[in-house]
Formats: structure tokens, C-alpha cells, sequence
């Protein structure tokens, strides 16, 4: 019986979709618009083939998204509808018994199952559209050794996990949902410190940087900063692809500053600098202790609305499961909060790219002048073939990050103030 509740999710999974599809067709109007010649604002920044190639790079990425958004659509109708979900729950509990470990295996293996219908777009993004733009490096043998590898540390890490918070709801009772939250909490810092070390390595090589003038320079930095850095390595994303970034892992005593080759060998040494300033710019201003903490609370009220719905019969009933048992309503909250959370992302973008310009005034700042990270900026742009019109409805819903344009204008509009005296740090 088909109930208001799954009459308001379809609504809900057909919203979404159209949303995205809107998105992507004004963003595709307004490439168009601009494709002609290269827009007056990037006449100095871009020649004529390049934003040609980046034109085509869009629209090609923007024809696979929409596919993808369409398939991806249809095949949650399908899943919810079909009652495969609650007829494999069946099955898992007849054979292995209604047991946490069970219910566990459910999810993993629906969580497995349902990434292989994205296996065919994934690798057409990689060796067809990623392949015909020069970008992709990665042999065939790498990327399924790579999907190998993530299947096998979802299953030492996420099934035991998975185990813990359905255990907790029998250990905890009524206020399992703010134990699990702590669990998930406490192994995500976990993951923090051990990911650098045991994990990363499984899929890159790092390597240190190597004595000279780059490493002096960007040590200079961290010193006059007072950012301490046990370490810079240089990662071999080469393996994969000619897209280039730069992060650091872990936190206190764990931290290591990596750079991919790639961005080693597309940024001049003051550009690379002025990234580094820029990534420093986000931890002196305490941005990732703050997203940690925003992405804490949202798990809060997840788990606090997983426990809500656990306890509600409808919910159970729209989708066919027998209501009861955690592991339909992890699973279904799984499957559906993307499709309200989707409505979010303008807000979380807002927040990100802020975030965004007070690094890079920082880095213009330590930097005394924005010229090297906009030198940067301007070549990531065109090395990465990025968009450099977006339509602004569709920045402001999807970029994390301010365009080209933005990035520019706010710091050539800063005023450079005269350098603060920073004190190196003693160790
Ligand atoms: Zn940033």
C-alpha cells in the first residue's frame, strides 16, 4: 500500500532531481553565452584554445552530470518502490538469524550493492571524458585495485563500527542515539591521526620534500606563522591524475603538510608558498576546528532524528519493513537524508567559501602582497580547465570555493596592511 509518507519522499526524490537538472541547464546557458571569445575580466589570465578547451570541459562534465542525476533518481524510485530492501532483510535475518551482526551485514552489503549501479558512470568520467581532456593518469589496474582496497577497508573498519552503534541500542536503550553519536565521534578523530599514517599511504607514496630552496622557503613560512609542521611531503597524486591541490593531515604533534607533484610542478616557488599561506590561513583562523564542529552537531541531529523515526510505525510501513529492528531506519535515513540535506548546501557553501576569503586575505597578508596566490589561483584555474563563468545560481548551490573572479576582486580590494611583526616559533 502506497502511503503519504512514500508519496512525500517520491515528491522529495523528484524535487531534488529537477533542482539539479534547473541547475545544470542555466549553467550550460551561460557557458554557451560566453563561449564565443574569452570574457574581457580573463583576457589577461587565459589564452583563446585554452578557454575554448575549458568551455568544452564544462559541457562535457555538465552532460554527464545530468545523466548522472537522472539515473541516480530513477534507481532510488526503483529501490524504494521494488521492496528489495525490506525482502533483503528478510533474507539476511532467515539466514544469519536476527542478530546485530546480521542486521550489520545488511547495511554493509546493501552499502556495497548500491555503489556498483555508479561503477559504469565513474570509470566513463575517468578513462572516456577525464581520458580525452589530458587529465587522467590512473591504468585500469589502479583504479580497480583502488575500489578493491576501499571495499576491503570498509569492511575492517565499517562493518565492526556498524556493529558498536547497533550493540549500543541494546546496551544503551533509550539514549543509544547519544552514544553513537560519540562513538562515530570519537572514531572520526580517531581516523583523523590514523588515516595519515596507515591509510593514505595504502593508495599514494609520500615522500619528504627534499633539501633546497622550496622547502627552505616554505618552512620559513610555517615558522614566521607559528605553524608547526612535524613535516612537508609531496604526494604522487600524478598516479592518478594532472589535477593538482594541496592539504595537511592529522592534528598537534601528527601534522604533515602535503603537496601533490602535480602542484610542485605547475606553481612557481612564491606561488607554492602563497598555497601553503593560504592552507595555514584556514587552521590560524580556526575554520577546520569550526567545520569539525558543524559537521559534529549535524551528526547529532541525525542520529537524535534516526531515533525519532526508529520509534515510528508509517515509517517503517512506507518503505515495507516491519518496524522494530534499528537497521531499516539507519538505512533508510542513509538513503533519503541527502534528499533534504541537498536543500542545505547553499548555506554550507556560503559558510565554506567564506571561510575561503579570510584564508586567502591571509595568506595576502603574511605574504605582504596578493600577487603570488593570485598568480596561483590564475594557474590552477587553467591547468584544471576550471569553469571560469559559472552561472551564479549554480556557484552559489555547488562551489565550495569563491570563483576565479570573486577570489581575485577581494584581494586586489584588500588593503595590504603594513606586515605584522610575527615572532617565529621556538621550536
Ligand atoms: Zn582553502
Amino acid at each position: 500500500m502506497i502511503t503519504i509518507a512514500f508519496w512525500f519522499v517520491l515528491g522529495l526524490v523528484l524535487a531534488k532531481c529537477a533542482a539539479q537538472l534547473w541547475l545544470d541547464h542555466l549553467n550550460r546557458q551561460y557557458v554557451r553565452a560566453h563561449a564565443d571569445t574569452v570574457p574581457a575580466a580573463f583576457r589577461d589570465i587565459i589564452d583563446e584554445p585554452t578557454y575554448a578547451k575549458s568551455v568544452k570541459y564544462t559541457l562535457a562534465k555538465n552532460r554527464l552530470a545530468r545523466i548522472e542525476t537522472s539515473y541516480n533518481a530513477t534507481l532510488l524510485l526503483i529501490i524504494l518502490s521494488s521492496g528489495v530492501l525490506p525482502w533483503g532483510f528478510r533474507l539476511f535475518m532467515s539466514w544469519l538469524g536476527p542478530s546485530v551482526w546480521a542486521s550489520a551485514a545488511f547495511l554493509f552489503t546493501v552499502g556495497v550493492v548500491l555503489t556498483l549501479p555508479g561503477l559504469p558512470l565513474e570509470w566513463y568520467h575517468q578513462f572516456r571524458l577525464e581520458q580525452r581532456f589530458g587529465f587522467n593518469t590512473t591504468t585500469q589496474r589502479l583504479w580497480w585495485l583502488d575500489r578493491l582496497k576501499g571495499l576491503l577497508l570498509g569492511l575492517a573498519l565499517g562493518y565492526p563500527l556498524l556493529v558498536l552503534v547497533l550493540k549500543l541500542v541494546e546496551w544503551t536503550g533509550g539514549w543509544w542515539w547519544l552514544w553513537a553519536w560519540g562513538t562515530l565521534l570519537a572514531f572520526q578523530l580517531l581516523m583523523l591521526v590514523v588515516a595519515p599514517v596507515l591509510i593514505l599511504p595504502l593508495f599514494n607514496k609520500f615522500t619528504p620534500l627534499p633539501e633546497g630552496g622550496l622547502r627552505e622557503r616554505l618552512f620559513n613560512l610555517a615558522a614566521r606563522t607559528r605553524f608547526h609542521a612535524r613535516s612537508i611531503q609531496v604526494m604522487d597524486g600524478s598516479k592518478r591524475s594532472r589535477h593538482s591541490n594541496a592539504f595537511f593531515t592529522g592534528f598537534g604533534g601528527f601534522r604533515k603538510i602535503v603537496l601533490f607533484d602535480t602542484l610542485i610542478q605547475q606553481l612557481a616557488e612564491p606561488e607554492l608558498e602563497a598555497v601553503l599561506a593560504h592552507e595555514i590561513g584556514h587552521f590560524k583562523k580556526k575554520h577546520i576546528t569550526k567545520t569539525l564542529l558543524l559537521s559534529a552537531l549535524g551528526s547529532l541531529a541525525g542520529f537524535f532524528i534516526i531515533s525519532l523515526l526508529a520509534k515510528q510505525e508509517w515509517f517503517y510501513g512506507a518503505f515495507g519493513f516491519t518496524p522494530g529492528p534499528l537497521a531499516p531506519a539507519l538505512l533508510l535515513f542513509g538513503l533519503l537524508s541527502g534528499l533534504v540535506t541537498f536543500w542545505f548546501s547553499p548555506l554550507a557553501h556560503w559558510w565554506s567559501r567564506r571561510h575561503e576569503f579570510q584564508a586567502d586575505a591571509f595568506a595576502a597578508e603574511v605574504m605582504n602582497e596578493p600577487g603570488p596566490l593570485i598568480g596561483a589561483l590564475r594557474k590552477l584555474n587553467e591547468k584544471n580547465l576550471s569553469n571560469l563563468t559559472p552561472h551564479p545560481a549554480y556557484s552559489r548551490f555547488y562551489y565550495s570555493h569563491p570563483t576565479l573572479l570573486e577570489r581575485e576582486r577581494a584581494l586586489q580590494g584588500q588593503r595590504v596592511r603594513r606586515p605584522r611583526l610575527l615572532r617565529p616559533c621556538s621550536s
